[in-house]
């Protein structure tokens, strides 16, 4: 796809869609919003601070309103939508959000009102190296509808589904190969670098990293927002004023924050128990969620290496750094 047939299926889907899309504001900052004019329309390796999880699993959904007995689901009311520049990190990201909320009616209802345009675009400072170079074979195992190869200035067309077929059928452009989606594991197994970090936080454990942490650590939580595969959330019950009516919504949450790891079984002295008390004990948490619980639950990376976490934390924690820490550890044991 040229310049000017891009030109053309970009006009197609803005005229007839609502199309989600990264773009500069008036403060020059990059971010994912609705895109009005294709003017705006940014493709490259630079990555906005928030992700793709907003329009996915949004941070507060309304589950059911009740009235006396009477349960009514509330499925959210969602018009056909369009992902226009996903990098393939952040398709990485959507294809574990897939699987976590595969019997997610919520989340499922959004998905099938989604049509996801992926790219190759991989931004500099990624440290998840499976992606540091775009090969056609690892198209396989993302989900997406339509996906953009850059080549020499234009894109080599791919789709995924369908419903990417159909977009493309109907702009006119017919040049693309199909892919079809192969599940999470590869043909020569798991990934090796998320095999490593598992390996070495399950066997080589050193405290010390994690104690230095939580000692600069603060539990704000950015991390768990920016984050494009957090997908921790509460529920969360209010009361209408009208008697024996409310609604219960489900919220992000953070496993840093106190509240999340509270549980039932309160005594005198302990008014608020909870499971994690301190903040290394939730640092190490967070990172095993990431590198170690999620490989193990879905065979898919629990970290796509976007660097968020590390570009919002007020504490400068860097993951690429501590990622570097646990596999030193590992190495220094082995010696
Ligand atoms: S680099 Fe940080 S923000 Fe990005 S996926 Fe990994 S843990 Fe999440
Ligand atoms: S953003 Fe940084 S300081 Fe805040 S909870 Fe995450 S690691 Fe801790």
């Amino acid at each position: 796809m040229n310049k000017e047939q891009f030109k053309k299926f970009t006009e197609h889907l803005l005229k007839n869609n609502k199309v989600i899309a990264p773009q500069y504001n008036a403060e020059g900052k990059l971010i994912i919003d609705e895109l009005r004019e294709l003017s705006d329309l940014f493709l490259g390796p630079e990555l906005p601070l928030d992700s793709w999880k907003w329009f996915m699993l949004p941070p507060k959904m309304k589950m059911f309103d009740y009235k006396k007995n009477v349960i009514t689901e509330a499925l959210p009311k969602i018009k056909k939508q369009i992902f226009l520049g996903v990098s393939i990190l952040d398709l990485q990201a959507l294809t574990l959000l897939n699987q976590v909320f595969e019997q997610d009616a919520y989340y499922q209802e959004i998905k099938k009102n989604t049509i996801i345009i992926g790219t190759s675009h991989v931004p500099k400072e990624n440290f998840y190296q499976y992606f540091s170079s775009f090969e056609e074979n690892k198209l396989e195992h993302l989900q997406f509808d339509i996906f953009l190869a850059l080549q020499n200035g234009d894109y080599k067309i791919y789709t995924g589904s369908e419903d990417g077929q159909r977009l493309l059928d109907n702009s006119g452009y017919k040049d693309y190969q199909h892919i079809e989606y192969a599940g999470p594991i590869r043909e020569e197994g798991l990934d090796q670098q998320m095999v490593s970090v598992m390996d070495a936080m399950q066997n080589y454990h050193d405290q010390k990293i994690w104690d230095d942490l939580g000692k600069r650590c603060m539990q704000c939580g950015k991390c768990t927002i920016a984050c494009p595969v957090c997908f921790c959330f509460r529920m969360f019950d209010k009361s209408y004023l009208e008697k024996g009516s409310g609604e219960r919504d489900r919220v992000w949450d953070s496993c840093y924050y106190n509240e999340f790891t509270q549980v039932a079984g309160v005594t005198p002295d302990a008014p608020k128990h909870r499971m994690m008390s301190t903040t290394a004990q939730k640092i190490y948490f967070w990172y095993e969620h990431h590198f170690v619980r999620t490989p193990a639950t879905y065979s898919l990376p629990g970290c796509v290496g976007c660097g968020r976490c590390t570009r919002t934390c007020p504490a400068d924690i860097d993951i690429f750094q501590t990622q570097k820490d646990i596999l030193a550890a590992r190495q220094k044991a082995k010696k």
